[in-house]
């Protein structure tokens, strides 16, 4: 076995790939094949992984100047995942990432059920390039920026960019970031969630241990009663999906992001994973739906477990109880309003800890049921509009071809739509609103064709077919004259 010279050192958070690629470069090798031989002792098929194998055969190479737990740790992205595997998933993940066969590790850690991979693509920031050339003399694959749900720069805002590589070719053809020119992941920023959400997960990739705490705690949990959407240690659902759904509907719409903001289910599996693998993705995305920051995560330090009722009741163990503690909890109680007092937040721990105050709290405070049947449709109609309009941006402006914008389409994404479907009288505005934003067949397909004339450089010389099949189109809506019209406006702005 042939030791490595001239194996480069390592950027911060660069991906093996990307020590790959410079190895390649550095040696002038004229192929993926050479490379990897010589790295790997055989041609690898996963160098270009989150999660490549080969890597004992790699570490011996180095004469050991790093483990294969430190290639592992400092050039993957196994650490995002592993606070959320159990410890038999993770020694699995770590013995095959040392072996040559990689084959089902993604699918054993539930990425391939994630639906995320096809999003998948190599991801650079353009200033994190700038930047690198001038401090590090070369530009660099950062491992962060290729993990599912990052599509903004943690450290510079900045949206991503995918690559993608020349002729059909792939990651083997051993291009530095940027080398050819990529395109946004996002159309525009995608607002705070995906910037939080891009945060986090650099701190988590940073912080396993800290996650893996946070987890043992069960910080969710912590922070579902703290929003009063735990009762007696159970979920209250309703609750939660009302809370959710708007929430859900400003939430960056394309990309990963597609597979968590259409519906609020899969919630239900982060907070109960059972023996499911959560995605690092969804357990971050999570804590901002539920308004939890970064700064939220590295201070979590609970005091008392306060997040399972019925798990914990009894459970008192005596210990002494801080004042500023009793205090935030009396706080927190009496600050929930409209709901019953054993359902707001912390009644379990006042009762164990502070029972007089909570017993004097109730009989001061009865509490009284909100007549239903009264509810005000005006606000609701208003709210229901904003909702709409919302949802028809989203159609409007998500990625790939254009969708069409249709009642069903809109419905889906409104929060209580069934309540105007059903009782349109009572919501006269957003009636009026819906039937004013449906898509006529001819404006969608028109949306259609300048998308196509975009996306396949499609020019006046382009037969009518040829942009039809490309823009979808079966029974044409628009006339020729349009088409036309539409491929010489987008030459122009070419
Ligand atoms: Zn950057």
């Amino acid at each position: 076995m042939d030791r490595l010279h001239g194996f480069p050192q390592p950027f911060p958070d660069e991906s093996l790939y990307s020590l790959a690629v410079r190895y390649h470069r550095l040696l002038s090798n004229d192929s993926y094949r050479r490379t990897s031989q010589e790295l790997f002792g055989v041609y690898s098929r996963t160098c270009g992984s989150i999660l490549p194998c080969c890597l004992g055969a790699l570490s011996q190479r180095l004469a050991s100047a790093y483990s294969v737990e430190q290639l592992i740790d400092r050039f993957t992205l196994l650490p995002l995942y592993e606070p959320f595997l159990n410890d038999s998933k993770s020694r699995a993940a770590r013995v095959a990432m040392t072996g040559n066969d990689g084959t089902g590790l993604k699918m054993s850690l539930g990425i391939t059920a994630s639906g995320f991979l096809k999003h998948a693509s190599f991801r650079y920031c353009e200033r994190c390039v700038e930047e690198d050339i001038q401090h590090c003399g070369s530009a660099y694959w950062h491992r962060i920026h290729q993990a599912s749900g990052t599509c903004i720069c943690p450290l510079h805002g900045e949206v991503l960019r995918g690559t993608t590589f020349p002729d059909g070719a792939d990651w083997r053809c051993m291009l530095f970031p940027a080398e050819v020119a990529g395109s946004p992941v996002m159309q525009s920023l995608g607002g705070p969630a995906a910037d939080e959400v891009s945060e986090m997960q650099f701190w988590g990739l940073e912080h396993p241990a800290d996650v893996r705490n946070l987890l043992a705690k069960n910080f969710l949990g912590h922070r579902l009663d703290e929003m009063g959407f735990l009762k007696a240690g159970r979920v209250r659902l309703q609750a939660l999906k009302s809370f959710l759904t708007p929430r859900l509907l400003c939430s960056p719409s394309g990309n990963e992001f597609e597979v968590l903001s259409c519906s609020w289910e899969w919630v239900l599996g982060v907070v109960r994973p059972r023996r499911m693998v959560v995605q690092p993705l969804k357990f971050y995305f999570l804590c901002w739906l539920l308004e939890v920051g970064l700064e939220h995560l590295k201070s979590f330090h609970p005091q008392a477990d306060i997040c399972s009722g019925e798990a914990t009741k009894g459970s008192d163990t005596g210990a002494p109880v801080e004042e500023s503690e009793i205090e935030a909890r009396r706080q927190a109680f009496s600050s929930s309003k409209n709901v019953k007092c054993h359902e707001k937040p912390g009644y379990h721990w006042l009762y164990r800890h502070d029972r007089n105050w909570l017993a004097q709290y109730v009989s001061g405070h009865p509490f009284i049921r909100r007549i239903t049947g009264l509810d005000d449709w005006a606000a609701r109609d208003e709210a229901l509009s904003r909702d709409l309009l919302i949802a028809r941006d989203q159609i409007l402006f998500s990625l790939g071809k254009p969708q069409k914008v249709t009642r069903a389409a809109l419905s889906r994404r409104v929060a209580h739509s069934q309540d105007f479907l059903r009782m349109p009288d009572k919501c006269p505005i957003s009636t009026l609103l819906m039937s004013d934003m449906l898509e006529s067949d001819h404006d969608h397909q028109v949306r259609k064709i300048r998308w196509a004339a975009r996306q396949y450089l499609l020019s006046k010389r382009s037969a009518l077919s040829v942009v039809y099949r490309f823009a979808g189109i079966r029974l044409s809506h628009v006339t020729e004259e349009e088409v036309l019209d539409i491929l010489s406006v987008a030459g122009e702005l070419r």
